[in-house]
């Protein structure tokens, strides 16, 4: 997906000494004819990054058609990840996939690729979320890269688990990341209560996709995402009436970055030179075959320079 707003705004988050602080999404559209809406929770204006994710949009259910066309990325990997519906992936690399429901497909830019994303005909109604992961120092010029895991199904307390990066709940997925991390969906049925072991060295998120959850005793509505700090050795989550939650987790990502339009960056320069390399269309990006349309020309820079993001310490 593309970021494409035109217009950010600051939110407000509620916060709790030592609990689950409650991170409200901002609805932001995405523009375009037939213009989509999502929900963005990161990065937002008290938290940047949860470990080394550090965008989370939340989209659907709608009937809506989406049609991004090519545009670049530079310095992350991009997780998509639906509930329903069916977007076909064409890249620079020059891959050609379906993102399905249930099957993470994580496409890796860090020098530079370029891509498109458009919701086929099978795709009746589009829902899911899209995520992004900022690539370290020492990676984030890696080589293009594509990887495909339909995770299986573990059944913990009732709930059911799909850990589609690192390890949940006896579930480790072989999908390759360049800082320690943790992405799963968890549907809960009504009335479950589960203590999930995670790793202290971790900050987590808790994405409620549909439904109420309370996790350590923290009660989210659907579309807000919980963030738990370091220092946790197991997380609670419970449903009243049954919901389903994206958990996302990693090691305090330590450092900070510049992200404008769909680069992440370090410099406010960095991130000049990469537009400049898409409108000129330089090799960096490389070129998408198969897509009929034209590319996703880079918006304006802002005036000012680009400040980088972190986390309060
Ligand atoms: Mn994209």
């Amino acid at each position: 997906m593309s970021n494409v707003e035109a217009d950010p705004a600051e939110v407000t988050c509620a916060s709790t000494p030592g609990g689950v602080e409650v991170l409200e999404p901002r609805d932001v559209p995405l523009g375009g004819p037939r213009a989509m809406s999502v929900r963005r929770t990161l990065p937002q204006k008290q938290r940047s990054l949860i470990g080394a994710w550090c965008f989370c949009d939340h989209y659907g259910p709608d009937s809506v058609h989406m049609d991004v066309a090519p545009h670049p990325h530079t310095g992350l990997q991009t997780v998509s990840w639906l509930f329903s519906g069916e977007i076909e992936h064409r890249d620079s690399l020059g891959v050609h996939a379906f993102v399905r429901p249930g099957e993470l497909n994580l496409m890796t830019g860090g020098r530079g690729i370029a891509h498109s994303e458009v919701s086929t005909e099978a795709s009746s109604v589009l829902h899911g979320v899209q995520l992004w992961l900022a690539l370290p120092d020492a990676h984030r010029d890696a080589p293009r890269d594509f990887q495909h895991y339909a995770p299986p199904t573990v059944a913990v307390s009732g709930a059911s688990v799909r850990v589609f990066l690192g390890s949940l709940a006896g579930s480790t997925s072989p999908v390759r990341t360049f800082t320690p991390l943790l992405g799963a969906e968890i549907v809960l049925p009504a009335g479950a209560s589960l203590s999930l072991e995670v790793a202290s060295g971790f900050e987590h998120g808790v994405l409620v996709d549909t439904g109420d959850v309370t996790v350590e005793g923290t009660a989210l509505r659907a579309g807000s995402l919980g963030y738990a700090g370091t220092g946790r050795s197991s997380l609670t989550l419970s449903s009243q009436d049954g919901a389903r939650v994206v958990l996302l987790g990693g090691e305090p990502f330590g450092e900070e970055i510049v992200m404008w339009w769909n680069f992440v960056g370090r410099t406010h320069d960095e991130i000049v030179a990469y537009r400049d390399e898409w409108e000129i269309e330089t090799e960096r990006f490389g070129r998408v075959e198969g897509y009929p349309g034209s590319r996703l020309p880079a918006p304006p820079l802002p005036g000012g320079r680009l400040r980088p993001r972190g986390n309060p310490a």
